[in-house]
């Protein structure tokens, strides 16, 4: 599974010059679950990821080669209990996932499920004191962080924590890195651009597997595909598949 490789590849290129603090993970060290949507007033409000119109990313990416084969959180910048005003943040996973390959071939429809469930994850974390705002047109993620959780000393290792939990529920999921970054020289604008390539990947395979015509002349998605290696192969290797019945 190699469509994300290629945007995997350039995540370290995005994050600065910081050396990252890294936490192994450790199920026992998440941050309390509220299990459903919370409302964080603005005057329970310490700060927020994003805010002021600061940049927000969000995009996870999976691949079964070997970039990620440890679960860890790393951090790139001040730690929530250190945040005190606005700032810049992105929020990107990495996801090493089993092979999800057929008889010598990828097969389109448990992939894209695949992608689909790893993706669903973000909204199924609920930290407590911490607001999780995301749009998925514009690929943000910001945070409103509750002056609550700040004095109970909340951390991006225990929210890591939380998110590698609910990753790793799907058994296809081998290894999870969920990399936080609120560092300024990080580079966010291409990290949106890399965030709306792996939304036009996964819509892509959403096309191919409703059945669409292989005809790349005029297709819409031709631009995506030209850029992506693998998209054309899995959808030429659907239609023969279907073909053959
Ligand atoms: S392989 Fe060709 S027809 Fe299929 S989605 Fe890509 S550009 Fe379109």
């Amino acid at each position: 599974m190699e469509l994300y490789n290629s945007i995997i590849e350039k995540v370290n290129g995005h994050l600065g010059s910081t050396v990252p603090k890294k936490y192994a993970y450790n199920p026992d060290k998440t941050w309390e679950d509220v299990g459903g949507n919370q409302l964080i007033m603005m005057k329970e409000s310490a700060y927020e990821l994003g805010g002021d119109n600061k940049p927000a990313v969000n995009y996870a990416c999976i691949s079964s080669d070997d970039y990620v084969t440890e679960d860890e959180i790393w951090v790139y910048g001040k730690d929530l209990n250190e945040i005190n005003g606005s700032v810049s943040f992105a929020r990107i996973v990495l996801v090493k996932v089993d092979s999800l390959k057929g008889e010598g071939e990828e097969d389109t429809e448990p992939l894209f499920r695949a992608i689909q469930d790893i993706d669903f994850v973000k909204y199924h974390v609920y930290p407590k004191g911490y607001m999780i705002r995301s749009s998925s047109d514009s690929f943000r993620e910001q945070v409103r962080v509750s002056k609550d959780a700040v004095k109970k000393g909340i951390s991006f290792e225990q929210v890591g924590n939380s998110y590698i939990k609910e990753y790793k529920k799907n058994p296809n999921v081998l290894a999870v890195r969920v990399i936080f970054a609120t560092v300024d020289d990080a580079d966010y604008a291409e990290m949106r651009k890399d965030a709306k390539k792996v939304r036009d990947i996964t819509k892509t395979l959403s096309r191919i597997l409703e059945g669409m015509s292989t005809d790349c002349h005029s297709c819409s998605l031709k631009e995506i595909c030209d850029e992506v290696e693998g998209l054309k192969e899995l959808h030429f290797g659907k239609e023969k598949k279907e073909f053959k019945g």
